[in-house]
């Protein structure tokens, strides 16, 4: 709580110094293990629901703290955006999932990488340059990498928001909408994203078994995308009858953990070998 010294200026308690001693200290863990290389990226892989074959794969960022253990990313990454840790943590992001992509197009894998980034970073005008750089380093054609960037990200600063994206997509790397429809979309303003791509939220998959309305939502969002010229994403599919209805209504593209959980690099090259035969 706030306290008021004698000329009413407030200032923090002592419970409110610690806990913001303890952001900024998490903040230069994270720095420091950015740089030390400490992070690990996890891979879960994405279907075609007509064919069933991999078609892509999310990379999702794991933090192991060395005195707090797994944190996970949904605690760090607003921070980090808060903080501006994002730009740096981005960055080793894109390096590091390109470069593990490289190994599993070499392993035999053909369909695309996608990572997700923040909204923060649009304001970034260096990325579309050091993703151009680590393309061309890597030898990775533009065309396989996705951006995953939430709708709110870009609502924040529709207009400025915009032109960065444009920035991004002028590289090559396509562009995709993510947890779309968990707040409020805007259809008008969604087809001036120069996107290729909508992910439905996961918290409109969970109950579409039982809740009609759910998938009243889900289908007038899968039409909508075909109407646009977007490819439509499933996350959070569990089950396999939940892939099923999606697969008759037309979903493109599905992901969740029946087809599998993220898993470590070396562990996403086991499931491809399998998944690829
Ligand atoms: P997201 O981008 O919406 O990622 C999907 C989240 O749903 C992931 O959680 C994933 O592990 C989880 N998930 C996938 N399939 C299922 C399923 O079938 N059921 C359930 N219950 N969950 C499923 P995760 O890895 O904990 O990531 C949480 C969020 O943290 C992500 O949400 C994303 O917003 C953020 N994040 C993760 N990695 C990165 C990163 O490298 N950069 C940035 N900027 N954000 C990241
Ligand atoms: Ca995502
Ligand atoms: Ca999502
Ligand atoms: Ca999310």
């Amino acid at each position: 709580t706030n306290k008021k010294n004698k000329h009413g200026i407030s200032f923090y308690s002592k419970e409110q110094d610690i806990y913001h001693e303890g952001r900024l200290t998490l903040m230069s863990n994270l720095r420091q293990d950015l740089a030390d290389d400490r992070l690990e990226l996890f891979y879960q892989p994405k279907l075609a629901s007509t064919t069933g074959r991999v078609v892509g794969m999310e990379a999702l960022i794991r933090w192991n703290h060395q005195q707090l253990g797994f944190i996970p990313p949904d605690e760090f990454i607003l921070l980090a955006e808060e903080t501006g840790v994002i730009s740096q943590l981005t960055r080793w992001v894109i390096n590091r999932a390109l470069s593990d992509f490289v190994q599993f197009r070499a392993e035999g894998y053909e369909g695309d990488i996608s990572i997700n980034i923040s909204a923060r970073n649009l304001s970034e005008s260096d990325l579309p340059g050091y993703l151009t750089s680590k393309l061309s380093e890597y030898q990775i054609p533009a065309n396989k990498v996705i951006l995953e960037l939430t709708e709110t990200a870009v609502m924040e600063d529709p207009e400025s928001g915009i032109v960065a994206l444009n920035a991004l997509t002028d590289t090559g790397i396509n562009l995709s909408i993510d947890d779309f429809g968990a707040g409020y979309s805007s259809l008008s303003y969604l087809k001036r994203l120069p996107a290729t791509e909508i992910k439905l939220d996961r918290s409109l998959i969970t109950d579409i078994l039982s809740s009609e309305s759910d998938r009243v939502i889900v289908q007038t969002s899968i039409d909508m995308a075909h109407n646009l010229g977007y490819d439509l994403v499933a996350e959070g599919v569990e089950t396999q009858e939940v892939l099923d209805l999606l697969t008759s209504m037309k979903c493109d593209k599905i992901q969740g953990y029946h087809l599998s959980r993220p898993l470590d690099r070396e562990a996403m090259s086991a499931w491809l070998e399998e998944a690829l035969n």
